[in-house]
């Protein structure tokens, strides 16, 4: 559904992608894992429409994502793809379900039907009562529980999430993890999911390391 193929990309004259490939299903949950620095979170960006690769491709469904213009990939961002970051990054003005219902509104969702919508996904959540919260009065695991929310309130194709549980202890990210997990295969989510951490890279259904700029199936240990 998903497709980098020999992306490479600089920062200025740092490469932080090397002639990348990896090609991700429908309904899969991709763990990219690797060095720090290797050009986990660039990968992701440029498979998520953030970032163009210099050179090579990415492909959704068939269409070349680096080749679309800025205004096409934000559409696209923005209708099809769902976010979630380490710090959670929930607008603090706003309260935790005005947050959640962000991306609803910006695609024209009604004020009230928004709201109705992000509600159901405090409960799902285990965030009842938390909806008026600003996100200076949740803990990192309720902002990071609304985090999710938001990122999947909208039933996007592909939810990408880069070190989703890194500001959490690990059994908190394993809450978090065990939710992400469930609501994707319910919704049918693609993830994509960097992690540094073995425990959150084991929910996923497959595996690669990036090293150097590049896309490695992981070592395997002979048995
Ligand atoms: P981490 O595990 O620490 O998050 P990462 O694997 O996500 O690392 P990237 O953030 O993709 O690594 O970085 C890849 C390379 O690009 C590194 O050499 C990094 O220093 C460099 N880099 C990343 N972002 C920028 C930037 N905004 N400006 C300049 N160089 C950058
Ligand atoms: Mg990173």
């Amino acid at each position: 559904a998903i497709e980098a193929r020999n992306a490479m990309f600089s920062f200025g004259k740092t490469p932080a992608l090397r002639g990348a490939s990896i090609a991700v299903d429908a309904g899969e949950i991709l763990a990219i894992m690797g060095p720090s620095g290797s050009g986990k979170s660039t990968l992701l960006h440029c498979l998520a429409g953030i970032l163009v690769p210099d050179s090579g491709e990415i492909l959704f469904g068939g269409a070349r994502v680096d080749s679309m213009s800025e205004t096409e990939r934000s559409s696209l961002r923005r209708d099809r793809f769902g976010f979630v970051f380490q710090f959670g990054q929930l607008v603090p003005e706003l309260t935790a379900a005005e947050n959640v219902a962000l991306p609803l509104l910006l695609n024209g969702v009604r004020r009230t039907e928004a709201l109705r919508k992000a509600h159901g996904w405090f409960e799902r959540l285990g965030l009842d009562g938390m909806e008026q919260r600003r996100s200076g009065e949740l803990s990192g695991g309720q902002a990071q529980r609304v985090a999710l929310a938001r990122g999947l309130v909208a039933g996007p194709e592909v939810l990408f999430a880069d070190e989703p549980t890194g500001a959490l202890d690990s059994l908190t990210g394993e809450q978090v993890m065990d939710l992400l997990v469930a609501a994707a295969r319910e919704q049918g989510t693609t993830v994509i999911l960097v992690t540094h951490e073995p425990r959150v890279a084991a929910y996923a259904d497959r595996e690669v390391i990036v090293r150097d700029g590049r896309v490695n199936a992981p070592d395997r240990v002979a048995s």
